[in-house]
């Protein structure tokens, strides 16, 4: 459920899955979140989500939701706006040719699929047991290539800087964001998490030299 202020009102919207609630329920659940009577209006939409093979073709451009729908609750959508009106920008300076249009394509789709990993991993990464659509999530859904890649390589003894590395060019969101996703999910192999005393500075200073050692072998200076 989302609640937004805006300028004259406060919006309020519940984002759910038809395979697993109906419209119905869905406005009986918020209506009872919201405390509101039935004489306050609402309105149902459905979200076809995806996007453009092709975001520019011939003389025309899709910006916006023209373009491509991702996800309503992580925002990303200005961002995709804002990003399309400066990549077409950056290439209306000089004549506009067949390479222009596909590589402005292509960083597009680069943009929509790197957003759509990151997102994909809130849902898949999820721990909650409480209902059949979270369950889902974690099992039913079609994991994207790039995202399968990153979460086997931090549960196993791969390096999971190398398979970071390994899809740079195509990563939107960059390597503290898939720590934060992967960690804040709590996604820890039970033997990961051997802390040391926390009462001894020694225990700490050896336990974050070995941690940097381990993960980030030759991209920081040492710990002194
Ligand atoms: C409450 C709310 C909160 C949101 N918060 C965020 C957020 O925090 N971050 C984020 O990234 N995204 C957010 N979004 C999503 C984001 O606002 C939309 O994805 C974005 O505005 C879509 O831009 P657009 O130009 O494609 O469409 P719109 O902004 O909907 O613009 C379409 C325009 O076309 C006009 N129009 C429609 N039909 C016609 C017609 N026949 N003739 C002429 N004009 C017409 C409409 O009046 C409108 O001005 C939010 C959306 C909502 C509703």
């Amino acid at each position: 459920m989302w609640n937004i202020p805006l300028t004259s009102r406060v919006g309020n919207g519940y984002v759910y899955s038809s395979q697993f609630c109906s419209p119905e329920e869905a406005e009986t659940e918020l209506r009872q979140h919201l405390n509101v009577s039935d004489e306050t209006p609402a309105r149902h939409l459905t979200m076809p989500v995806g996007r453009l093979q092709k975001h520019w073709h011939n003389n025309c451009v899709a910006i916006g939701l023209a373009q491509g729908f991702i996800e309503p609750l992580e925002a990303t959508a200005l961002m995709l706006v804002q990003y399309g009106i400066y990549q077409l920008s950056s290439r209306l300076g000089e004549p506009v040719t067949t390479i222009s249009r596909s590589q402005y394509n292509k960083e597009m789709k680069r943009m929509f699929d790197g957003i759509r990993d990151y997102i994909v991993a809130h849902y898949y990464l999820n721990t909650r047991t409480d209902t059949p659509y979270w369950q889902a999530c974690r099992h039913d859904i079609r994991v994207p290539a790039n995202l399968s890649l990153l979460v086997n390589a931090w549960d196993g003894p791969g390096e999971f800087e190398e398979a970071l590395d390994s899809i740079d060019e195509q990563l939107v969101y960059l390597t503290p964001s898939w720590y934060c996703i992967l960690a804040g999910m709590g996604r820890f192999k039970s033997d990961a998490v051997n802390l040391p005393d926390p009462d001894t500075a020694a225990g700490i200073q050896q336990y974050l030299t070995s941690t940097v050692a381990k993960h980030f072998r030759g991209r920081l200076y040492p710990l002194s």
